[in-house]
């Protein structure tokens, strides 16, 4: 067990925490090994573990699963990826990568997650959405759910997501997800078109959007869609059109790509999710009196870096170690805020721009991309380790976050 918890609040060690998603059961988690008692509260009435589409999980985020024991167990339902190989619009190689990331489906992390935190002896609470927040003076907060119901503790925490009802409750100044003229899709397919399962996850430039796919072990095929959209769509746009309306689209704007990509279409089964993509414009602050924000409802990324859920998983121990071993809450909450501030906001505009790189236009552009994109990804690999490459030791001091 690392160090004894420091934090002098009297008497009440109860940790609110808003969202049982992705980052709230690792906070959890980590909390509860060191001697507070976090409480998650969702939003959702209910566990919807087919929710979603698939994540690819850095090896940064898996680190922080491992040093919580957790990682072989959780990641048990997804799959390796053993590298990145990038085509163009006709299928020509034009570049790899060797990182080593894991598959999962979004509703399966979230569940193994969940079911690490229950079986820790964290409570996890549905039905419970945050509506509003009270401060009562210090170690004191209040959450109001939206069924009427309050819950007390010491400090609260916001894991509720790019939307956060905690942030707005507490930050009513802080700026609206941004959206960056982006429009993703994803979904699961069967066809013996893709080829077998190897590892590799393949990304193919498109003329009109790109295109990511990988096959299983057992042939499923997790694929996703990113292109460029220049008006934000309007709200409830994704539920107003039906699957075959997008699977249409879609597969009218990689007409002329290689093949593949309409075979992987035709072939989708279930849904086609389909998402406006947003991330989250500079904070003034992440953390006021007893709240505090961490995950995406601190720092949104776009998803063009594969990112969001580890880095909002090295926020857990992060944030984690400072309630550990800071005497009181804000300077806790300041010290994470300080320690993680530059480089998750660095990895947000990177990511801003990756995706605006992603279909050039005309045929001189995409030229010129083919005969870079080798050279440029040579180079990424040394940034792509400042990214993949950070660890948190969770035994040392929190100052010594960074590896
Ligand atoms: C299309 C797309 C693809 C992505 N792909 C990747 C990828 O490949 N790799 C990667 O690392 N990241 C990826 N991301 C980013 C990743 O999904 C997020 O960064 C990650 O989910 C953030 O975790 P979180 O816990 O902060 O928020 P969430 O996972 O959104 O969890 C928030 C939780 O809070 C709950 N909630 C919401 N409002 C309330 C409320 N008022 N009260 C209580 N609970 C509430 C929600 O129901 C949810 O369970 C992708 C994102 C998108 C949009």
């Amino acid at each position: 067990m690392p160090h004894a918890r420091s934090f002098d609040t009297p008497g009440d060690q109860r940790v609110l925490i808003a969202g049982c998603g992705i980052t709230g059961p690792v906070l959890a988690l980590f909390l509860r090994s060191c001697g507070f008692e976090p409480v998650l509260y969702e939003g959702r009435e209910e566990p919807d573990d087919a929710a979603g589409s698939f994540i690819n999980l850095g090896p940064n985020g898996r680190s922080v699963l491992e040093s919580l024991g957790i990682a072989d167990q959780v990641l048990s339902a997804g799959e390796p990826t053993t590298r990145l190989v990038f085509a163009n619009h006709r299928g020509r190689t034009i570049g790899r990568n060797p990182e080593r990331t894991t598959v999962i489906k979004r509703g399966l992390l979230n569940k193994g997650l969940r079911d690490a935190a229950e079986k820790a002896g964290v409570p996890v609470e549905f039905g419970k959405r945050v509506v509003g927040v009270e401060q009562r003076g210090p170690g004191r907060v209040t959450a109001r759910f939206a069924d009427g119901t309050t819950a007390g503790g010491s400090v609260l925490i916001g894991a509720d997501g790019i939307n956060s009802a905690t942030r707005a409750a507490v930050f009513p100044e802080a700026p609206a997800p941004s959206f960056t003229q982006g429009v993703g899709s994803g979904g699961f397919a069967r066809t013996r078109g893709a080829g077998e399962a190897d590892g590799v996850l393949r990304m193919v430039f498109g003329l009109r959007g790109f295109f990511g796919y990988q096959v299983l072990p057992g042939g499923e095929v997790y694929w996703f869609e990113n292109h460029t959209e220049p008006e934000e769509p309007a709200k409830g746009w994704a539920a107003s059109i039906t699957d075959e309306q997008w699977r249409a689209e879609l597969l009218r704007r990689h007409a002329a790509d290689h093949r593949v990509v309409a075979g992987i279409l035709r072939a989708t089964e279930g849904p086609i999710g389909r998402w406006p993509l947003y991330d989250l414009p500079s904070l003034p602050s992440w953390h006021r009196q007893n709240v505090c924000l961490m995950g995406d409802a601190a720092h949104a990324i776009s998803p063009h870096l594969g990112q969001g859920a580890a880095l909002g998983m090295e926020d857990a121990v992060v944030l984690a170690k400072c309630l550990r071993d800071e005497a009181h809450p804000q300077r806790a909450f300041a010290a994470f805020e300080s320690i993680r501030r530059p480089r998750v906001e660095g990895l947000v505009q990177r990511a801003r721009k990756t995706g605006g790189h992603m279909t050039p236009n005309g045929p001189v552009g995409r030229a010129l991309r083919d005969l870079m994109l080798p050279f440029f990804l040579r180079l990424s690999l040394k940034s792509a380790d400042d990214v993949y490459g950070y660890r948190v030791a969770w035994d040392a001091p929190h100052r010594a976050v960074a590896r």
